[in-house]
C-alpha cells in the first residue's frame, strides 16, 4: 500500500531560479514555482506507513530549504564554481554568474533539470523513512502541468 501527496493541493511548493547550461531556452537564468508530489510505498507500522503530518513537515522542510534561492548543481561538468570574499562565481563558457553566497543552494547533482531534483529530492526523503517503507516516487512540478519525477526502491533493513 502507499500514501500520496500532491504538491500543488497540499502546498508542498517552493519557488527557485536556474538554469541549464547551453540549452538554447533554458539556459537563461530563470525561475519556477516547483511542487513536490511524493508517493511513500510500504507496510503499516502501527496505523499509518508514515504520518501524513510528519511526511508533510519533512517535505515542507525540503521547499523551505530551497525556497527563493538560486539552485545550482554542484556535480554539474558544464559549471565552474569558485567563490570570491562572501559571493559564489559560477562560471559557464563565457558566461559568468556572481551571486551572493547566501542566495545560493547548491544540490549534489549534475544538473539543475526537475528529473535531477526530482532524485535529489527522493534521496533527502529516504534518509528520514522508517525500515517499513521501501519505494518512495517523488514527481517534481515546474509549474502546473509540467513534471519530472523518479522512483527509488529502498533495501530491506
Ligand atoms: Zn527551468
Amino acid at each position: 500500500m502507499w500514501i500520496e501527496l500532491n504538491g500543488w493541493m497540499a502546498k508542498l511548493r517552493f519557488s527557485a531560479c536556474h538554469l541549464i547550461p547551453y540549452h538554447q531556452k533554458c539556459g537563461r537564468l530563470h525561475g519556477h514555482t516547483y511542487a513536490v508530489s511524493v508517493k511513500i510505498h510500504g507496510a503499516r507500522s502501527d496505523e499509518f506507513i508514515i504520518d501524513f503530518e510528519l511526511l508533510k513537515e519533512l517535505i515542507s522542510e525540503i521547499c523551505g530549504s530551497l525556497d527563493h534561492h538560486v539552485i545550482i548543481a554542484r556535480n554539474d561538468p558544464r559549471i565552474k564554481i569558485r567563490t570570491e570574499g562572501d559571493g559564489v562565481i559560477v562560471d559557464i563558457g563565457e558566461k559568468n554568474y556572481r551571486f551572493p553566497a547566501d542566495d545560493v543552494v547548491f544540490v549534489p547533482t549534475d544538473s539543475t533539470s526537475a528529473e535531477s531534483l526530482s532524485e535529489y529530492v527522493a534521496s533527502r526523503i529516504a534518509s528520514r523513512m522508517g525500515p517499513n517503507v521501501n519505494r518512495i516516487e517523488v514527481r517534481i512540478d515546474e509549474g502546473i502541468g509540467q513534471g519530472a519525477g523518479c522512483m527509488l526502491d529502498l533495501e530491506a533493513a
